[in-house]
C-alpha cells in the first residue's frame, strides 16, 4: 500500500548543478522527520491558491530524513523560478508523497525504462533502489537527451551498469557533440531498434507526452499491450 499524503517541511541542506539548467537540491526532513515515499513518487509544491508543481523525489527510500529533488528550470514558470532561488538554510512546504509511477517487484516481467531528459528523475530513483536493495534482473535504460550535456545522470548510469551487469544502459542524444560514444536518434527510433522481442517486458516511460505516445506506438506495434506501458508524464 503507498504511504499516504502528509503536510511537510523541510530545510535545505545543499543545491548541485548538475548542467547549466538542471539543479539538484538535497532537503532535510524536518516535519515529518522520516518521509515515507516509494521510489518513483513525487512532492506537490504549492506556489499560489491554486497553483502547484510537481517534484520527483531522485533519491532513494533508503534515506527517508534526507531526500534529492532534480529540476530541469528551462520552463521558466513559477516553479522553475522556485526552485532556482532555492537556498541552504530555507525551510520549505509541500504535500506527498503522491504518484503511481513506481516498480512492482513481484512482477516477474523484464522493465525497459525508457527518459526523456529531465523524465529521468523518477527511473533514477527505481533504478538504483532496485540494484542497491539485490534486484539482480536484467533492466534495459534508454535515456534520451537533445545532446550529451543534457544527460544530467550519464555518469552515474554508466557506474551502475558497470557496478550491476544485468543493469543495460543505452545513453541516445539527438546531436553528438565531443567524443559521443553512444547512440544518436530519438528515443522511440531506438526503442525501434533496440526492442527485438516484447515477450515478457514491462515499460515505464517518463518525459514528455509526444514522446511517450511515439515510444507506446512503437511498443504496440510489436505486439505489446498497452497496459503494460507504464507511464509518467512530466508536460
Ligand atoms: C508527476 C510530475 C512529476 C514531475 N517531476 C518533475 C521533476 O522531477 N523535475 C522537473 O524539472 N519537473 C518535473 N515536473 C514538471 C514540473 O511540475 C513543472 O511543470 C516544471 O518545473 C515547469 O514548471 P514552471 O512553472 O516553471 O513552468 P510552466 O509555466 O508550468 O510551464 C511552461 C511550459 O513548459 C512545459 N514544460 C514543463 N516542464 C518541461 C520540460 N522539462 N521540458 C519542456 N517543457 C516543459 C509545460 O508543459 C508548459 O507548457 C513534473 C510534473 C509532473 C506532472
Amino acid at each position: 500500500m503507498s504511504p499516504r499524503v502528509l503536510d511537510c517541511k523541510a530545510q535545505i541542506r545543499a543545491v548541485r548543478r548538475l548542467a547549466p539548467e538542471i539543479l539538484e537540491v538535497d532537503l532535510s526532513m524536518l516535519e515529518p522527520g522520516d518521509f515515507p515515499f516509494e521510489a518513483g513518487q513525487w512532492v506537490s509544491v504549492p506556489l499560489g491558491p491554486k497553483t502547484v508543481r510537481a517534484y520527483t523525489i531522485a533519491s532513494t527510500p533508503a534515506g527517508r530524513s534526507q531526500i534529492t529533488l532534480c529540476a530541469d528550470v528551462t520552463p521558466g514558470g513559477i516553479g522553475s523560478r522556485w526552485f532556482r532561488a532555492l537556498a541552504p538554510g530555507q525551510v520549505v512546504e509541500f504535500k506527498g508523497p503522491t504518484g503511481g509511477f513506481v516498480f512492482n517487484r513481484a512482477d516477474p516481467r523484464r522493465p525497459l525504462f525508457v527518459a526523456e531528459e529531465i523524465g529521468i528523475v523518477p527511473i533514477h530513483s527505481i533504478l538504483w533502489d532496485l540494484y542497491q536493495t539485490g534486484f539482480g534482473r536484467s533492466a534495459t535504460l534508454i535515456y534520451w537527451a537533445r545532446d550529451p550535456s543534457w544527460l544530467a545522470y550519464d555518469a552515474e548510469f554508466s557506474l551502475l551498469a558497470r557496478r550491476y551487469p544485468p543493469f543495460e544502459y543505452l545513453p541516445v542524444v539527438r546531436e553528438a557533440v565531443g567524443a559521443w560514444q553512444g547512440e544518436k536518434g530519438e528515443a522511440p527510433d531506438v526503442v525501434e531498434r533496440r526492442v527485438a522481442s516484447i515477450a515478457g517486458l514491462i515499460a515505464y516511460v517518463s518525459g514528455g507526452g509526444e514522446m511517450i505516445n511515439e515510444v507506446r506506438q512503437v511498443l504496440m506495434a510489436k505486439g505489446m499491450d498497452r497496459k503494460a506501458v507504464k507511464w509518467e508524464k512530466f508536460w
